[in-house]
């Protein structure tokens, strides 16, 4: 019942045990993005989810939100806003904390990038924890969006991210045990 094309995207993710601490196993998406025809079939399973879905807006999450979210707002006709790492967004910005494996981060979203009532797509390459989706989650709704769904390329289902994300659905493309 798989799409054929999963498996394409599966074989192009590098696995990098130990990156960047001991105990890590990185997915790697870069080797995805050499493949042509394995970046395009991510995009387009994505799109033809979203497509039609009445979308306004997909946040995509530095950094790697980054590559998957524009090209996937292009093809549905929804605007992009970039969800971002603290001191990097130069105007008005509201923010949300998350814990992290030591300490802390943050998340920022421009004040009036997003408005009352639109309808969002998170977009990020990875959900381990649920912690930054969660963050992002919280940035839209406090503005009064509507997250109609999370979309990652792969997700770590060993480490129950999904607790964190509220019963708000997600969708992913590929599971790493
Ligand atoms: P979390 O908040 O725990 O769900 O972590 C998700 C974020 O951390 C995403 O932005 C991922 O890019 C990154 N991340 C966490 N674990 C990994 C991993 N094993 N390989 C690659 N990226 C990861």
């Amino acid at each position: 019942d798989e799409d054929p094309r999963i498996h394409g995207i599966k074989t192009k993710i590098r696995v990098v045990p130990n990156f960047p601490k001991p105990g890590i196993m990185f997915q790697d998406i870069t080797t995805l993005l050499l493949d042509p025809k394995a970046f395009k079939d991510t995009i387009d399973l994505f799109v033809e989810r979203y497509k039609g879905k009445n979308i306004s807006v997909v946040a995509g999450i530095e950094a790697r939100g980054f590559i998957f979210g524009p090209p996937i707002a292009l093809a549905i006709g929804a605007k992009f806003v970039p969800l971002r790492k603290p001191r990097k967004l130069p105007g008005d910005v509201i923010f949300e904390e998350y814990t992290l494996e030591y300490g802390r981060d943050r998340l920022e979203m421009h004040v009036g990038a997003v408005e009352l009532g639109e309808r969002a797509l998170v977009v990020d390459d990875l959900i381990a924890t649920g912690g930054t989706l969660c963050a992002a989650m919280n940035l839209l709704e406090r503005v009064g969006a509507e997250v109609v769904e999370c979309a990652c390329v792969i997700e770590l289902p060993d480490l129950q991210g999904r607790v964190r994300l509220n019963g708000k659905p997600l969708y992913v493309l590929v599971e790493y045990h």
